[in-house]
């Protein structure tokens, strides 16, 4: 339900952004959660935040024409939407999709303004990305569309403007060549001007494995806020790309054991734990299918093309894509005794699945505040790129550790405060609007 102040707000969301369904489910859940926000401070609505909040400050589409190994012409589309710079530089990912339109840009930009306000770092919200889909593509040709997208991209970016990372498609291969092609355009070494580099020209360490450890960080004090832990829990985590492998290591580090994971093409099942260093030689070093897992791990078992949710488990970690986790899907798993849900993926649970998990009352973190690591010891690079520094290993994690059990406690003490305790959309949603909102109000009429 929404506030009646904000209905016509939602209502003109969908008429001024049509076919832009992403964007006006993510649009939709925030405002569900901010009626009570609008009740307490009119002058939100007043000084009309939440309209500003919704229309982004700018939208880059452009082309990106490049040639293929055969010496073909090809034609991709990019985005850049740079959503909301009132805590700092636009900050969020390139996402290299075939599915990838405005649309998903503008729901994965709009959702990145919320999170990154959370994390207490100076980071404004945006994101980017192509339809282009590297599956199949040689590195060569990776390259080549690479510099072709930062060839237009250069002239919107920058350290103090806007400082993109990855996001699904796009890794550390992407990122460097996109830092060369900047870095040659520009001739300038602005390390501070995409995140998620190689350690060899300023990347910082645990950007790698941040969103997946911070998400089992979160899921841990999700847990511990009710007298459990990860110890002894079976887990299934969606995905095998990057935030689903270090959501795996970090989880059997804390005591769980990961049973099953998946990629496009269906899960595999392995009841002794999965094999973590296995699935990232099959899927960072061979860029090969999750089916192989079970070709090479004896007890292993894959199946094609069915919901990875069928498998039972303790503690469901979606760390795929949007809309991948349905309400029957949440059906299954509150019947086989799951007990939390911690988003490592965008948007990853369909907002009926959602309204199932808190019905039921499992433990729901959504990925705005589980998933928020990544972008958070992104900011981390940033601060190591302006001060010239490079930090160890330990120290960064215990940042990240710190930052998530900060994250974990906003959302949780918001809920509470807005009489709503244990809900982590609400506290999530309330705490990162309310961060903005202030700041926008204080900046004037821009
Ligand atoms: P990757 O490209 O490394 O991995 C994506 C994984 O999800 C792959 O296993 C892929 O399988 C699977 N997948 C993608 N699309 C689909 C689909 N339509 N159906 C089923 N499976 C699919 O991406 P990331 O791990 O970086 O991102 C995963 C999610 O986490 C995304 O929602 C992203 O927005 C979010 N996220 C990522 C952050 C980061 O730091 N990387 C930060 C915060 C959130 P296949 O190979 O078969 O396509």
């Amino acid at each position: 339900m929404l506030h009646e102040r904000l209905e016509p707000v939602y209502e003109n969301v969908v008429q001024r952004n049509r076919g832009e369904d992403e964007f006006h489910q993510a649009v939709r859940e925030v405002l569900e959660s901010i009626g009570p926000v609008i009740d307490k401070h009119p002058e939100y609505a007043e000084q009309k935040i939440i309209e500003r909040i919704c229309e982004p400050e700018r939208q880059i589409v452009f082309r990106v024409p490049w040639e293929d190994d055969r010496g073909e012409v090809q034609i991709n589309r990019g985005f850049r939407v740079e959503f909301n710079s009132a805590l700092g530089p636009y900050k969020g990912g390139l996402r290299f999709h075939p599915s990838v339109y405005q649309g998903i840009v503008k729901f994965l930009g709009f959702e990145q303004i919320f999170k990154n306000a959370l994390t207490g770092q100076p980071i404004g919200g945006g994101k980017g990305g192509s339809d282009f889909d590297p599956k199949g593509r040689s590195d060569r040709e990776v390259m080549r569309f690479c510099q072709s997208f930062m060839t237009e991209l250069h002239r919107h970016i920058g350290e103090y403007t806007d400082v993109p990372a990855g996001d699904i498609g796009v890794g550390g291969r992407e990122i460097g060549y996109l830092f060369g092609q900047y870095k040659r355009i520009t001739n300038r070494y602005e390390s501070g001007v995409l995140t998620g580099k190689h350690l060899s020209f300023g990347g910082a360490r645990v950007r790698t494995e941040a969103t997946g450890y911070g998400c089992a960080f979160f899921v841990q004090e999700m847990l511990a806020a009710r007298g459990q832990s990860f110890d002894g829990k079976q887990v299934v985590v969606s995905g095998s790309g990057n935030v689903a492998i270090y959501t795996m290591a970090k989880v059997h580090q804390l005591g769980g054991t990961v049973v099953a994971c998946s990629d496009s093409s269906g899960y595999v099942v392995d009841e002794k734990g999965i094999d973590v260093e296995l699935i990232k030689q099959i899927k960072e070093v061979e860029r090969g299918r999750i089916a192989t897992y079970a070709e090479r791990r004896p007890g292993a078992k894959f199946v094609a093309q069915r919901s990875v949710w069928e498998v039972p488990c303790d503690v469901a970690m979606p760390s795929a894509t949007q809309n991948e986790l349905t309400d029957a899907d949440a059906a299954a798993l509150i019947a086989n005794g799951c007990i939390a849900v911690g988003e490592g993926a965008n948007m990853p649970t369909t907002p009926e699945a959602v309204r199932s998990f808190q019905e039921a009352g499992v433990a729901f973190g959504p990925g705005k505040a589980a998933n928020a690591g990544g972008v958070a010891t992104s900011a981390l690079e940033m601060q190591q790129n302006a001060s010239r520094d490079s930090w160890s290993f330990e120290f960064t994690e215990k940042r990240l550790e710190e930052i998530m059990k900060d994250v974990h406690a906003r959302c949780y003490a918001t809920a509470a405060e807005y009489g709503m305790p244990g809900n982590y959309v609400a506290g999530a949603n309330i705490a990162g609007f309310t961060n903005v909102a202030d700041a926008m109000l204080r900046l004037g009429l821009v």
